[in-house]
């Protein structure tokens, strides 16, 4: 007798039955049909090697759906670092988004829609840099930090030597080293000083006819203590060539809570003739590279054809502008929070899970991404047992904890309002699996 007619394996849902479902059509019109059908497949083959009965399909298949058509996924930052690397650096404000969604179609990022002529490109976001900071003569945005260093110092010593401190040649991160960048521009490093010490006669003695640049570079994630000493841009503006400071973080003008970290205004009145930064550490935007400057030697850079190739997208000086021109950014907001706010917070948080006050803790935030290493931020957090960690880490919405002396710490400092609810249901989700 024929087994057939009994085998499970006949009941499995057929693929256009599954994609017939109103969720799964409407997840094909949202996502795609590549991984809407992944997941469908996937539910077929689980069902044959009988992990799942065929009537599991369906519901196996609505709950796996995918919700984005990108595989990026938000990440609730409850670090306490503001600007964390791994998890993209500054989160972009209401406005930024805003601005990305509108330039996010056909734009006049390069037309002047009164003439109908072709436009400077991102003259808005250049426009919002020159009015945040009136000392610079010109200024042009590049695709990172690392962009407008090596355009900068292309631009002004391929092929000729860039005066360098010893004690400046920083590895920035991911094994990147700025001596090694700086080496592919064409140019020759010309080191000078030790790693503690440098003095205007090192770099005076170093500078001729050969000498494209002298380039200062802020060391943002470390800092040498002790017997030290370094030459300030004004002194180094004295010598002649022109030069370069990379300032790293983007703080566009002095804050008193970060006093070691430099600015482009103050750079620029010392005498620097380029600053560059990133545009998504301090300065709390997308990733790009800002570049500002004497006029003629912004001009200079504009016009080198490397500039082509490092250029921004439109989305990125949509928010860029927004960024500049809008209100608090994320990024300041978190630094900047009230301590007082933040206890209560962890408070709340701490009564909301059924624990006692003393599991709030003082903890010291860090701006992290490579700026103000040395000020720590005093803060609170909610401490929970190390392994709540990764519970939180790999659960949905994914939360980033921080792990420090064997607990898990929450800390509300880099978490929106409106994203407490859903940390505050993740935790409890966490603290029920792991107990
Ligand atoms: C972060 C940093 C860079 C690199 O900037 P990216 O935007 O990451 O390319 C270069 N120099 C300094 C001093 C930095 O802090």
């Amino acid at each position: 007798m024929s087994e057939a007619g009994d085998d499970p394996r006949r009941r499995i849902p057929r693929t256009d039955t599954l994609l017939a479902l109103p969720e799964v059509s409407a997840a094909v019109e949202a996502v795609g049909a590549d991984s809407v059908g992944a997941v469908v497949r996937d539910a077929q083959a689980r069902a044959r090697a009988g992990e799942i009965t065929p009537e599991d399909v369906v519901a196996e298949v609505l709950a796996t759906l995918p919700r984005r058509a990108a595989s990026l996924r938000p990440v609730i930052n409850a670090t306490g670092v503001v600007v964390h690397t791994n998890i993209g650096r500054a989160p972009l404000s209401a406005a930024a988004v805003e601005a990305i969604v509108a330039a996010s179609g056909y734009v006049d990022v390069e037309l002047d829609l009164s003439t109908g002529q072709r436009a400077p490109r991102g003259a808005g976001a250049i426009a919002a840099l020159l009015s945040a900071v009136p000392e610079a003569g010109g200024a042009l945005v590049v695709n990172n930090g690392a962009a407008a260093l090596v355009l900068a110092t292309t631009a002004l010593a391929a092929g000729r030597e860039i005066v360098v401190s010893r004690g400046e040649l920083v590895e920035i991160g991911d094994g990147f080293r700025l001596p090694d960048l700086i080496a592919s521009t064409g140019a020759r490093l010309r080191e000078v000083g030790t790693t503690n010490r440098t003095s205007l006669q090192d770099y005076a003695r170093a500078i001729g006819p050969q000498t494209g640049c002298i380039l200062k570079v802020h060391p943002s994630n470390f800092r040498v203590e002790g017997f030290t000493s370094s030459v300030s841009l004004a002194e180094l503006a004295t010598l002649g060539p022109p030069v370069v400071f990379d300032a790293g973080s983007g703080l566009l003008r002095p804050d008193p809570m970060l006093p070691e970290e430099p600015d482009l205004a103050t750079a620029l009145a010392a005498g620097a003739d380029v600053v560059t930064c990133s545009g998504d550490k301090l300065l709390g935007g997308p990733q790009a590279g800002i570049i500002v400057g004497r006029a003629e030697v912004v001009q200079r850079l504009r016009r080198h054809p490397l500039a082509r190739a490092l250029r921004v997208d439109k989305l990125t000086l949509a928010a860029l502008e927004a960024t500049m021109r809008g209100p608090v950014t994320p990024v300041a907001a978190a630094l900047h929070c009230d301590l007082e706010r933040l206890r209560s917070r962890a408070v709340t948080l701490a009564a909301a899970l059924g624990l006692g006050e003393d599991s709030v803790v003082e903890v010291s935030g860090r701006v992290g991404g490579g700026g103000a290493p040395e000020v720590p931020l005093p803060g609170f957090a909610v401490a929970l047992p190390e392994q709540c960690a990764k519970t939180l880490r790999t659960g949905d919405p994914a939360v980033l904890a921080r792990v420090e002396k064997g607990r898990c710490l929450i800390d509300l400092r880099c978490v929106p309002p409106e994203q407490t609810e859903a940390l505050t249901e993740a935790v409890r989700r966490a603290l029920t699996g792991t107990s």
